[in-house]
């Protein structure tokens, strides 16, 4: 039995903060859910026998049609879909759930072969008659004709896609399962303070944020000597990914191993390369924050375990799960009545599992239960700031989402990811606002300053170095490199030495950092980790705007919030009020950070 907390006056077990994922599936045992996903590949094929050939030869009005019910078939599939991840995420040990999930991949897997071959003959066609995108009875559906035709450009023949979905399912998608599977049921025995421990991944992962730096070396080195120990593993998996990317991404003729991103971003090559290079040449605020932190630390200088851990020693504030609901739910509340509602019901309908259990799988992510017009939050929570400032991130999507389900049809409730984190970062910064109007003590104040800013320039600059070092590996394949542990950990050095110079003293085995991480491992999903910087420094942009605008700011961001995927992020900025391409624009985010900067040097 794990920490009690109270919650609407009942004493709660950690093992009931749990989500109840049943709504997705109205409470179907497994074989009933077979059969659901059996039915979306009846639904699927029936769809593509109705419009499959017709396609060609298809006008606006039938378009339109066919979209719609397209639309409506998605929000359900991916539903059905979603059940047997979630369930695997919280749990990989459960024999259902695992089980489930491999059923949902082989339901995307084979659904997926359907909705492609729509999406290419529609792409065709709009590559023959590009003026049905501007046809008004597709307006709704005006920029996800646009993305398609471009997209389209790149598309292989309907047999050759076939045959990629299929060999992805035993290759490259197995190989990210195994890797998953086998991090997450490790567990590790420690001595925490003379006494012997046995931990999970997540448990022991979280000690690599502990104030204790005894504690934090001690779970930095045992968590990256465990990837060394399985370098094979992890290596391979790398190289099979990589190599798999770029083989495909030359058969589609893209020009770079980055294009599949940017047409999946939405976004140009240009305002990345400058974002990147806005990271590489003001790597030295970094480093300026980074020394300022060995100062109030009391250290000569940092090591790598330093870098993401608090700055403050001791943690000041611990927040209870009890507190940590009303907290987010005022912050969210003070910005706007109707965010506080969104998130409040996040926690009443049981939309959030944040207990610890083994099995489960690391990190934090909100996903979309369609049908509901509302989410999932997946996390592990242990009472610190960070795990409150995550708690905001993830109900901020939950709101974001929210608004966009409302405002949009499902065909354009995906947005790019540089633009999907505004409502979490915004929500991070609501927290940070509160609770700085809650505190009591200038250690209070400085711990959320620092923990802020840690976050900051953890996401602008470690994050990003992620997207050097991609960009190196794909050089590197390139080159007939073969991609073995050493020669990831090397270049995984070179990104950093890059935003880092010599300001850290790396901890043993952290040159195995790359191997933590969870996108580097996604197959099909390369080059996530820039939208990240990006959106980092577009919300605290907003969020200067917002102080300068206060109450007009309100109804305008949320107009931002719900446009989802009807512009490409360029366009939905400038509307706003932001050109993406001018150098100015990454400078504001940066003030603001600054900002807080100068905040927490006049506390010291
Ligand atoms: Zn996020």
């Amino acid at each position: 039995m794990g920490d009690i907390v109270v919650k609407q006056g009942i004493i709660m077990t950690q093992s009931e903060r749990s989500w109840n994922l049943s709504v997705i599936v109205d409470g179907a045992p497994a074989d009933k859910v077979k059969e659901l996903l059996d039915s979306m590949v009846t639904k699927a094929n029936d769809f593509s026998e109705q419009y499959g050939d017709k396609i060609s030869s298809m006008t606006a009005v039938d378009i339109k049609e066919m979209l719609s019910s397209l639309q409506n078939f998605q929000v359900e599939f991916s539903d059905a879909i979603s059940y047997g991840r979630l369930r695997f995420r919280a749990d990989t040990t459960n024999k259902e759930s695992s089980q489930i999930n491999d059923w949902s991949l082989q339901t995307t897997s084979s659904i997926g072969q359907t909705l492609k071959s729509i999406d290419l003959n529609l792409g065709r066609l709009l590559s023959e008659k590009p003026e049905l995108i501007q046809d008004p009875e597709l307006s709704d559906f005006k920029h996800y004709l646009e993305r398609l035709y471009k997209a389209s450009l790149y598309h292989l023949t309907e047999e050759e896609e076939k045959v990629i979905i299929q060999k992805d399912l035993h290759g490259i998608r197995l190989f990210s399962q195994l890797r998953e599977s086998w991090v997450s049921e490790k567990t590790f025995e420690v001595e925490i303070e003379n006494e012997k421990k046995t931990l999970t991944y997540n448990q022991l992962s979280s000690l690599r944020m502990n104030p204790n730096r005894d504690i934090r070396r001690m779970a930095t080195e045992t968590l990256y000597k465990s990837y060394s120990d399985d370098k094979l593993l992890h290596a391979t998996a790398l190289r099979s990914i990589c190599a798999d990317h770029m083989a495909m991404a030359k058969l589609r003729g893209h020009p770079s191993p980055m294009t599949q991103s940017l047409l999946d971003q939405d976004v140009d090559e240009k305002a990345i390369d400058t974002l990147l290079s806005v990271i590489e040449n003001t790597s030295d605020k970094f480093r300026e924050f980074l020394k300022l932190k060995a100062k109030i630390m009391g250290v000569d200088s940092l090591e790598g375990n330093d870098v993401i851990a608090p700055i403050t020693e001791n943690p000041v504030w611990r927040f209870s799960w009890d507190e940590a609901r009303k907290i987010v739910v005022d912050s969210f509340a003070s910005f706007d009545h109707e965010f506080g509602t969104v998130v409040e019901n996040m926690f009443i309908n049981e939309r959030i599992d944040s207990a610890n259990r083994k099995g489960k799988t690391s990190g934090a992510f909100c996903a979309r239960h369609g049908k509901a017009k509302s989410s999932f939050v997946f996390t592990s929570y242990n009472e610190t700031m960070n795990d409150l400032s995550t708690l905001a991130h993830e109900l901020g999507h939950a709101v974001q989402g929210h608004i966009t389900y409302h405002a949009q049809v499902p065909l354009n409730w995906r947005t790019s990811s540089c633009l999907a984190e505004m409502g979490s970062i915004f929500g991070e910064l609501l927290l940070t606002d509160k609770i700085l109007s809650m505190s009591e003590s200038k250690e209070q104040k400085i711990e959320i300053l620092s923990t802020l800013l840690n976050n900051f320039f953890y996401t602008v600059y470690y994050v990003g170095l992620r997207a050097l070092f991609e960009k190196s590996i794909y050089v590197a394949i390139e080159e007939g490199k073969l991609i073995d542990a050493e020669t990831a950990c090397n270049l995984w050095d070179a990104a950093k030495k890059r935003v880092f110079a010599d300001s850290v003293e790396w901890n043993d085995y952290m040159e195995f950092e790359w191997a933590r991480i969870p996108h580097h491992f996604m197959p099909n999903f390369r080059f996530y980790n820039y939208s990240y910087c990006f959106a980092q420094m577009l919300v605290f942009a907003l969020y200067e705007v917002y102080k300068q605008e206060g109450s007009a700011f309100t109804s305008r961001f949320r107009d931002l919030l719900g446009r989802g995927g009807t512009k490409d992020v360029r366009d939905n900025l400038l509307d706003f009020g932001f050109d993406i391409n001018d150098p100015a624009f990454w400078e504001l985010g940066a003030k603001q950070a600054n900002r807080f900067l100068e905040e927490l040097k006049d506390l010291l």
